[in-house]
C-alpha cells in the first residue's frame, strides 16, 4: 500500500485531496459489544472460536484497539451519481485497518464500516446505525453463499453509542444505535478511485494507482513477472498499453458476471454508482439494496430513485455498461487510442449475454441454452409480473414439474393474489406445455435436471422482511436473529427441514414496497 502517495498531515474533513489515501485512526466508542460474526470467514483469516470471542476482538473491530502490524487509513475516491460527475465523495466512513496475508496463499483486506471521521467524511460523522450494519453483514455473507462475489463481514459490532438519523427523510432525526461492520476483500478499490484522480488531471497518480492494482489485484497479467517488486517492473515498462487494455478487458468480465449472477437471483443494488462498483466486480456497497419478491424488473428499493428508477432491477445490466463507460473514460490517459477501451466494453456485452445464456439454461433445468430458451424465459417473466408471481418460489418449485404431466397447481406457493393466480392460469399452462415439450428435446435426466435447477434458484433468500426481522428484534435487545438468520443463508440452495418459514412469500404486512433508509 506504500507505493500511493499518502497524506499522513491531513486531519479530518479535508474536502480536496489529490492524493490516493489518508492515514487515519478510528474513533474510539464507548461500548464495544459483539453482536455477530462470520464464523467461516474467521476461520479463514486463521481466527478461532477464542479468539473471536475474547473481549479483545470487539476492542479491535470496534475500532478502540490496534493489532500489530495495523496502520489505518482511508482511501479516496469519487463518483458518478445518478448519472451526474458527482466529485470526491469518500471513504467517509470506511478505515481499512490493514490487510492479512491468508494461510492458503491470497491477502485480505479489513475494513471497519462506520469507524469515525475520516479525512473525506464531508459533513457527515463518519458513523453507522445498527439496522443498516445488520443489513450489510447478513447480505454480505448470504450473497458469497449464494457463490456471488462480494465483499465479506468478519463481524458487525455494536458501539454502546446513538447515532442521529433522519430515516424517513421527513426532518425529524432520531438518535439510533449505531455499530461497525468489518468487512473483508482482496481489495476495497472501485471504479471511483481511478475517476478521482483522472478528473483532476493527475495521470501521475492515475497510472501509479493502476500500476498497484494491476500488481497487487491481478497479478496473473503480469505472469513470472508478478513476484517482482511494483517499481522494478515500472522501471522495465511492464506496465504497456496492452497491459492495461486486458486489465479493463477483464473488469469488464467480471462485472458482467457479477450482474449476471444478481439477476439469477432476484438482487437489486439499489446504488449502482460508479463509486460502488468494485474493480474486482464484487458486490461493494450494501445500501438500500432489496430482493426482487413479486417479480417486477421495474422494482426498486431506493426511494430517492422514484422517478428516475436509474436503480431498478431490469436495468443493472445496462447501468453495469454504462459505469464501465465512466471507468473507460477515466482510464483514458492511460491509452493513445479508444479501441482497446471499445474493446473492453464489448467484451462486456458479449459476456454478459453468455451468462443470460447460462442463467436460462441453469434456471430452467437444460443442459444448453438455444436460441428460443431465451423467448421461453421471456415469456415466462413477462407472465410472472402479470400473475405477481414470487420469483423465488416460482423458480425453486419449477423443478417439481412432472414434464409428462405438467400442472399449474405445483407452482401454487409462487402466487400473491388468487385472482391473479386464477386469471393467468391458462396462460401458465399453456406455457408449462411448451416447456415440457422442450424438456422433451433436452438430453438432462430428471434427477440431473432437479438438481441443476436447484443449484441454480435459490430457496432461501435474504428477503427484506427477514432481515426487518432480525433488526426489530436486534433494536430491542435480542441480537440472536441475526445469527438465526446467517444460519439459514448459509444453505440457501439446500432443503432445511423446520426453517421453511424463511423461504415462505413475503407476508401481507410486509407488503410496502420501500427499501430501508440507505443511511
Ligand atoms: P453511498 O451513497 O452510501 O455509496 O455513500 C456515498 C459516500 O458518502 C460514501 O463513499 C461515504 O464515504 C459517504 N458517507 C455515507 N454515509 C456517511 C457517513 N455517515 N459519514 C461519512 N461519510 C458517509
Ligand atoms: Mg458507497
Ligand atoms: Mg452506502
Amino acid at each position: 500500500l506504500r507505493e500511493l502517495p499518502g497524506d499522513p498531515e491531513s486531519g479530518p474533513r479535508l474536502r480536496q485531496v489529490d492524493a490516493a489515501w489518508s492515514r487515519v485512526r478510528p474513533t474510539p466508542v464507548a461500548a464495544p459489544e459483539l453482536l455477530a460474526y462470520s464464523r467461516e470467514l474467521a476461520a479463514e483469516l486463521g481466527l478461532t472460536e477464542a479468539d473471536v470471542h475474547d473481549p479483545g476482538f470487539a476492542q479491535v473491530f470496534a475500532g478502540n484497539a490496534l493489532l500489530p502490524g495495523m496502520d489505518p487509513y482511508a482511501g479516496n475516491y469519487g463518483g458518478h451519481q445518478f448519472g451526474h460527475w458527482a466529485g470526491q465523495l469518500g471513504d467517509g466512513r470506511a478505515i481499512t485497518l490493514g490487510e492479512t496475508v491468508l494461510a492458503e496463499g491470497g491477502r485480505r483486506e479489513l475494513q471497519l464500516k462506520g469507524a469515525g471521521l475520516t479525512p473525506y467524511s464531508r459533513s457527515a460523522d463518519g458513523r453507522a446505525v445498527l439496522r443498516s450494519s445488520i443489513r450489510e453483514f447478513l447480505c454480505s455473507e448470504a450473497m458469497h453463499h449464494l457463490g456471488i462475489p462480494t465483499t465479506r463481514a468478519l463481524s458487525l459490532v455494536g458501539t454502546g453509542e446513538k447515532v442521529v438519523r433522519d430515516m424517513f427523510y421527513d426532518g425529524h432525526p432520531q438518535a439510533e444505535p449505531g455499530a461497525i461492520v468489518c468487512r473483508v476483500a482482496p481489495s476495497f478499490l472501485r471504479f471511483g478511485h481511478f475517476e478521482l484522480p483522472s478528473s483532476r488531471g493527475n495521470v501521475d497518480l492515475l497510472r501509479r494507482l493502476a500500476d498497484f492494482c494491476i500488481h497487487r489485484d491481478f497479478p496473473h497479467l503480469l505472469g513470472g513477472r508478478a513476484s517482482q517488486p511494483l517499481d522494478e517492473l515500472q522501471a522495465r515498462g511492464a506496465f504497456t498499453e496492452a497491459l492495461y487494455g486486458e486489465w479493463f478487458s477483464e473488469i469488464c468480465e467480471r462485472t458482467a458476471r457479477l450482474v449476471a449472477g444478481w439477476m439469477r437471483v432476484g438482487f437489486v443494488h439499489g446504488v449502482l454508482n460508479t463509486d460502488n462498483m468494485s474493480i474486482l466486480g464484487l458486490t461493494i456497497d450494501y445500501g438500500p439494496y432489496g430482493w426482487i419478491d413479486d417479480y417486477d424488473p421495474d422494482w426498486t428499493p431506493n426511494t430517492t430513485d422514484a422517478q428516475g428508477r436509474r436503480y431498478r432491477f431490469g436495468w443493472q445490466p445496462r447501468v453495469a455498461h454504462w459505469n464501465l463507460g465512466q471507468l473507460a473514460h477515466a482510464l483514458s490517459p492511460l491509452f493513445a487510442g479508444v479501441e482497446m477501451l471499445q474493446a473492453g466494453l464489448d467484451r462486456h456485452a458479449a459476456a454478459f449475454a453468455e451468462a443470460e445464456r447460462d442463467n436460462v439454461a441453469r434456471k430452467l433445468g437444460l443442459a444448453e441454452c438455444r436460441d428460443d430458451d431465451l423467448a421461453l424465459m421471456q415469456r415466462l417473466q413477462a407472465l410472472m409480473q402479470a400473475a405477481q408471481a414470487d420469483m423465488t418460489l416460482l423458480f425453486r418449485t419449477l423443478a417439481d414439474i412432472e414434464p409428462a404431466q405438467p400442472s399449474v397447481d405445483a407452482l401454487r406457493e409462487a402466487f400473491y393474489d388468487e385472482g391473479l393466480r386464477r386469471a393467468h392460469e391458462p396462460a401458465f399452462a399453456a406455457w408449462l406445455r411448451d416447456y415440457a415439450g422442450r424438456l422433451a428435446l433436452d438430453p438432462l435426466h430428471a434427477d440431473e435436471r432437479r438438481a441443476r435447477m436447484h443449484a441454480a434458484n435459490p430457496k432461501y433468500v435474504l428477503r427484506n422482511y427477514l432481515a426487518q426481522q432480525a433488526i426489530d428484534r436486534a433494536e430491542a435487545g435480542d441480537p440472536s436473529g441475526i445469527t438465526d438468520l446467517l444460519e439459514v443463508m448459509r444453505h440457501p440452495y439446500g432443503e432445511q427441514p423446520g426453517r421453511e418459514a424463511f423461504a415462505a412469500r413475503r407476508p401481507e404486512w410486509a407488503r410496502s414496497r420501500a427499501g430501508c433508509s440507505m443511511l
